[in-house]
């Protein structure tokens, strides 16, 4: 069994890892050509982070990330609506993860090619082709300079990304990228800790909504780094999606300042963090439709490239990292084009539906309720929304997404 893997982003590079840790053979093809620490703030789940820790990644999760100890959901006038304790805290046997995407991402890299060898990890390879018949597949790949060359394995996954080109491959007729109409501003910043410094907040209204959480130590031992990322509407739901050159590109604080300060919560000063904050980018916030099926044959998606989703709910890279240990397993026990139809049986349903339930706001609804019930503020909150309002809707996410304590 050899498993061709194109796309060496964190969901193709944890599938090489878990594959080597089997004993399969692999490689993974990636189309940048170079690695570098790419993105700003990322989570990572107790049910993946799991995954983690049995590949003996724990200490190097430590080395660059921060273990999340409580999330906490509040209006834009910084009035608490909910918290719950995370990872450890909340009585998983692991912790949750929250860290710089690029730190996480250089550090599976690494990991990769330490454990498979400088020959399985390959980067300037573009998948652009393949072909399969009863006995293996071939893909093509293609570099910076135009040369291609033919690779043959036994299964080829596209863990190519929201932009999959196999999953453009496969499902012609996909009608391609969903924007919301929601612009995302993201930053990450030296910054005073907050709440312990080891806290997630989210806070805001219907109008806008700020995320921000820790995701490395900071320049002295009561400050972090810092991430911060602030969204609202900007266009219609139906609008078509900025073209590709708009994506991660340098955010402008005139942009969205008017929202910055509308969002007073008494431990941070939203304005001077964002003037402080070296670099700032803007994302479209977008998925795309649910798919019919992800695998043909001997030829399947993963992660992103199957189903991208919301970032809300810090489901992205967790749920890319539970599609790998499914895969992995199968492959181990049934034969190629079986095994990627009992993964494609058992985690399409699970990721649709979180999919789904980050189209309407996620967990992040209990801000949406109380603020459309009281959105000048409230003085208890409980006269606002139930304790089971609140409970249905983040704990209904949480066993939706895999991630209860009491699944
Ligand atoms: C540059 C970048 C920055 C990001 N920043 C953030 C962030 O700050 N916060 C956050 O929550 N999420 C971020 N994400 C998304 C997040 O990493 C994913 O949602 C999640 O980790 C699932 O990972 P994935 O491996 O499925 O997809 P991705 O992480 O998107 O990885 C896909 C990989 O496939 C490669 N690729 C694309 N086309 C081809 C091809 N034809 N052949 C071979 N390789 C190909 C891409 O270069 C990329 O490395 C970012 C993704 C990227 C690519």
């Amino acid at each position: 069994m050899r498993v061709l893997i194109a796309g060496g982003g964190i969901g193709g590079l944890v599938l090489a890892l878990m594959l080597h840790a089997r004993g399969v053979a692999c490689a993974v093809f990636e189309a940048a050509t170079e690695i570098r620490p790419l993105g700003v703030g990322i989570n990572v789940l107790p049910h993946s982070i799991r995954e983690l820790v049995r590949l003996g990644l724990l200490p190097r999760l430590d080395a660059v990330a921060v273990r999340t100890r409580r999330l906490t959901y509040m209006n834009h006038l910084g009035q608490r609506i909910w918290t719950e304790p995370r990872g450890i805290h909340a009585g998983h046997d692991v912790p949750q993860f929250s860290a710089h995407r690029g730190r996480l991402h250089c550090m599976l890299w690494d990991a990769v090619f330490k454990r498979l060898g400088a020959g399985s990890v390959q980067a300037g390879q573009r998948l652009t082709g393949f072909n399969q018949d009863a006995d293996g597949v071939t893909a093509q790949f293609t570099a910076f300079d135009g040369a291609t060359r033919d690779i043959q394995g036994d299964v080829l996954i596209g863990a190519d990304g929201i932009h999959s080109w196999l999953r453009a491959r496969l499902h012609p007729l996909d009608p391609g990228v969903r924007w919301n109409g929601i612009q995302m501003w993201r930053g990450a910043v030296d910054w005073p800790a907050f709440d312990g410094g080891d806290a997630m907040v989210v806070a805001g209204d219907g109008v806008a909504k700020l995320v921000l959480y820790p995701i490395a130590p900071g320049a002295a031992p009561d400050r972090r780094l810092t991430n911060w990322v602030i969204y609202a509407r900007v266009a219609e739901a139906s609008a078509p999606p900025p073209g590709r050159e708009h994506w991660a590109r340098a955010g402008q604080p005139e942009a969205f300042r008017h929202l910055a300060g509308r969002l007073a919560l008494p431990f941070v000063d939203v304005e001077a963090m964002i003037a402080a904050t070296p670099e700032i980018f803007e994302y479209p916030m977008c998925d795309r439709d649910p798919l019919p099926c992800w695998s043909s044959g001997r030829v399947t998606l993963l992660g992103d490239a199957a189903h991208p989703m919301y970032p809300v709910g810090s489901n992205g890279a967790s749920q890319a990292i539970l599609d790998a240990r499914c895969l992995a397993d199968l492959l181990l026990e049934q034969p190629p084009a079986a095994a990627l139809l009992a993964y494609e049986a058992e985690r399409l349903p699970a990721t649709t539906g979180v999919v789904r339930s980050n189209r309407v706001g996620g967990p992040e609804r209990v801000i949406d309720l109380v603020a459309s019930r009281a959105p000048l503020g409230f003085a208890r909150v409980d006269e606002v929304a139930t304790e089971a309002e609140l409970t249905n809707i983040t704990q209904g996410y949480a066993r939706l997404a895999g991630f209860a304590v009491i699944p």
